[in-house]
C-alpha cells in the first residue's frame, strides 16, 4: 500500500500520516520526491484499511501496489535515487558517473596504496579492496579483516576516495559499517536474508551486488529487505550470471540495466571485472555498460596481477585502467553523462 500525498502538503500533513500508519500497527516509509511525496506502508500482514488514511489531511490518494517488491519501486519515487556522501559532492546515481577501483583484496598497504595511487591519480572517486573475501575454496587466501579496512581508511585519508568494502556476515558488518563509506554485500550473500537485514538497520549506503543466478525480480527484491528495514541509500551492481558461455567467467548481463531502471529508482553499477573474468574484457564491457545507461562501473586493478592473491586474470594493469578512463570518458559524453574527477589523460581514439 502506497500513500500518495499532495504536491503542497506540509510537513506535519505528512507526519501525521506516518504517525497514523505506525499507529496502526505498521511501519511507514515517506519517500520525498521532486513533485510529491510517498509514503509506502510494510509490515502489514493483509490489506490496510484505506478509508481513514484517505481522509487525512494532505492526502492525495491511497494506492494497491501489486508488485511484490514495493520501496525500490518507480511507484512509490519517480526520480531516481542519489546517494550522497556527506561533507562532498560525491553521488551515486547523478548525472556523473561512479568510478569504483582497486584490488580484488587488500593484500598489504604498499600493494593497497599502490594501486590506490593510480586509481585517484585516473579519476576514480571510490576506492575498493576486499578484507573479508568469500572464497570458493577455504584454502584460498580470505583477506586481511580489520587490518585491510585501517589500511583503506588511511587511503581515504590520504586520496580523499570513498571506501567500497565487502561484509559477508554480521560480525564483518559491524566493521565495515565502522571503517567503509559504503558496505558492499557480495553476490555469494545476496539472499542471505538476515544480512540484508542488518544492512538495512546500518548508517552507511549499501551497495549491493546481483546473485550469480538471481531473476530480476529476486535481484530487487534482495533490495527491498535493505529498504524495508529503513535504509533507502542502496545501489545494485550487475556482475555477470551464471550461463552455458563458457568464454568468459560468467556473463555480463547489460540488460539488466535498463530493466532495473524502468522498474525501480535506485542506481545500477556493472562490474565488467566479476562480469567477465578475463581483463581483455574489461575495457569493451565498461565502455558498453556507460552506454547501456549504467551508473557507474566497478573494476579490479592490481599493481602487479600476476602475482595477485586472488582475481589476478580479471585485475586491469594501472595503465590500462588509464587507458579505461579515457574510453569511458568519451562515451560518457555521448549519452550524455559527466565522469566527475580530473584525469590527467588525453582522449585517445577508441581501440579494441
Ligand atoms: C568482489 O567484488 O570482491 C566480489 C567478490 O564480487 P562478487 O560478489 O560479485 O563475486
Ligand atoms: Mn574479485
Amino acid at each position: 500500500m502506497l500513500v500518495v500525498m499532495k504536491a503542497h502538503a506540509t510537513e506535519d500533513e505528512i507526519r501525521g500520516v506516518c504517525q497514523k500508519i505506525e499507529k496502526l500497527g505498521y511501519r511507514a516509509h515517506p519517500m520525498p520526491g521532486a513533485q510529491r511525496t510517498a509514503i509506502g506502508i510494510t509490515g502489514n500482514k493483509g490489506e490496510v484499511e484505506q478509508g481513514t488514511l484517505e481522509e487525512m489531511p494532505g492526502v492525495q490518494e491511497v494506492i494497491k501496489v501489486s508488485k511484490p517488491y514495493k520501496l525500490v519501486s518507480r511507484d512509490i519515487k519517480e526520480d531516481n535515487t542519489v546517494i550522497r556522501f556527506t561533507g562532498t559532492d560525491v553521488a551515486i546515481g547523478g548525472n556523473g558517473l561512479a568510478i569504483v577501483a582497486g584490488p580484488c583484496a587488500i593484500e598489504s598497504r604498499e600493494q593497497a596504496f599502490a594501486v590506490a595511487e593510480r586509481v585517484s591519480r585516473a579519476g576514480a572517486q571510490f576506492f575498493r579492496g576486499g578484507a573479508y573475501k568469500p572464497r570458493t575454496s577455504p584454502y584460498s587466501f580470505q583477506g586481511l579483516g580489520e587490518e585491510a579496512l585501517r589500511i583503506m581508511a588511511e587511503i581515504r585519508q590520504q586520496y580523499g576516495m570513498k571506501i567500497i568494502t565487502e561484509a559477508i556476515d554480521n560480525e564483518s558488518l559491524d566493521l565495515v559499517e565502522e571503517y567503509a563509506d559504503m558496505i558492499q554485500i557480495g553476490a555469494r550473500n545476496m539472499q542471505n536474508f538476515s544480512l540484508l537485514k542488518r544492512a538495512g538497520r546500518a548508517k552507511k549506503p549499501v551497495l549491493l551486488k546481483r546473485g550469480m543466478s538471481a531473476t530480476l525480480e529476486e535481484f530487487l527484491m534482495a533490495a527491498e529487505y535493505i529498504l524495508s528495514e529503513g535504509n533507502y541509500n542502496v545501489a545494485l551492481c550487475e556482475r555477470g550470471v551464471r550461463t552455458f558461455a563458457d568464454h568468459t567467467r560468467n556473463t555480463l548481463d547489460l540488460s539488466v540495466v535498463p530493466a532495473v531502471q524502468r522498474l525501480s529508482h535506485l542506481p545500477i553499477l556493472v562490474d565488467p571485472s566479476h562480469g567477465t573474468g578475463k581483463r581483455n574484457k574489461v575495457t569493451p564491457l565498461s565502455r558498453a555498460a556507460v552506454a547501456v545507461g549504467a551508473d557507474g562501473l566497478m573494476v579490479e586493478v592490481h599493481n602487479n596481477p600476476d602475482e595477485a592473491m586472488s582475481d589476478g586474470p580479471q585485475s586491469l594493469f594501472p595503465d590500462q585502467f588509464d587507458e579505461l578512463m579515457v574510453q569511458v570518458r568519451q562515451i560518457a559524453a555521448v549519452v550524455g553523462r559527466t565522469v566527475p574527477g580530473i584525469g590527467m589523460y588525453e582522449p585517445t581514439a577508441v581501440s579494441k
